[in-house]
């Protein structure tokens, strides 16, 4: 059976290989179909298909997108969508400008914290002037010795309730699915075990997402552990969701998982891919 990764970051976001390099060490682990998925963005997809070409691995063209739902904010990937469609660029710009006045806010809130010159930087991480996200403040952070791993600066910086956290208004779900089908691809919760919801917010999510015509919940991922997957695969049936799967790779050593190291779908799910 082919092996299917649908979820993956380049130096287009917050990865750190290019598109090529990162379609060149999932082929050579093992991947058969592999979606690129940088945060906001799809700027990296043309460099990708042609590496893919190359190595002999199917690109699907993807992205992931930034949400609010009430006081949550949520990544929505985006699967199959035509790179090029007008309204789904002119809102993934939209979410990127912010990103650029959110980082300001950033630094503004460190610097409160007696952290000076996060925001310079951050800047030295950024790898696409396009976009800036909080990957790149952990990077700098653990550089200045402030943590010794990304993992434990979100922890104690950049996340609710710490010094470096801001809120950020960024799409709408309803923006999200619709930009997605306008440009011809399928809306994929990502990663759902990962928000702070609880059961029957997470059934209203579910509910409102498949109201709104997203397509699937992203049911095997490296933020999710082994109940997880099964916990899952029972809500996208019971939602009627199909069902997807990524690492959701960022880089040698900064990943949870490796290329090639996804399970197989749990049984009783109709696989996103069904039809491609
Ligand atoms: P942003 O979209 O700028 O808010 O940044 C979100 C990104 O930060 C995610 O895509 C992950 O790459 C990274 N991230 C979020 N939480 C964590 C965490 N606990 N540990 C490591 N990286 C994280
Ligand atoms: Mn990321
Ligand atoms: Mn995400
Ligand atoms: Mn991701």
């Amino acid at each position: 059976m082919a092996h299917y990764d649908l979820h993956c970051h380049s130096t287009h976001s917050d990865g750190l290989l290019t598109p090529s390099a990162v379609v060149a060490r999932a082929a050579a682990r093992g991947v058969d179909v592999l979606a690129l998925t940088d945060h906001d963005e799809v700027s990296g997809l043309d460099e990708a298909q042609a590496a893919a070409a190359d190595s002999g691995i199917e690109l699907v063209s993807g992205a992931e997108l930034s949400v609010s739902w009430g006081d949550h904010t949520l990544h929505v990937v985006a699967l199959r969508i035509d790179p090029d469609n007008a309204e789904l660029n002119e809102g993934l710009e939209a979410i990127r400008v912010g990103r650029a006045s959110r980082a300001r806010r950033i630094g503004d809130a460190l610097a409160a914290a007696g952290i000076n010159g996060a925001f310079e930087g951050a800047m030295n991480y950024v790898t696409s002037e396009r976009l800036v996200s909080r990957t790149h403040f952990a990077r700098y952070l653990v550089e200045a010795g402030f943590a010794r791993e990304t993992k434990d600066v979100f922890k104690r910086y950049l996340t609710r309730g710490n010094p470096g956290y801001v809120p950020h208004p960024w799409a709408t779900l309803s923006e999200a699915v619709g930009w997605i089908h306008a440009a011809g691809g399928q809306a994929v919760i990502a990663h759902p075990g990962r928000y702070k919801i609880d059961s029957s917010g997470m059934r209203r999510l579910l509910a409102e997402f498949r109201d709104l015509g997203g397509d699937a919940l992203e049911v095997l991922s490296s933020s999710h552990t082994p109940a997880q997957y099964i916990e899952f695969a029972t809500y996208a049936r019971a939602f009627e969701l199909r069902a997807s799967c990524g690492s959701d790779w960022h880089g040698p050593g900064e990943s949870w998982m490796e290329f090639g190291e996804l399970p197989e779908m749990p049984f009783g799910v109709v696989p996103v891919w069904t039809g491609w």
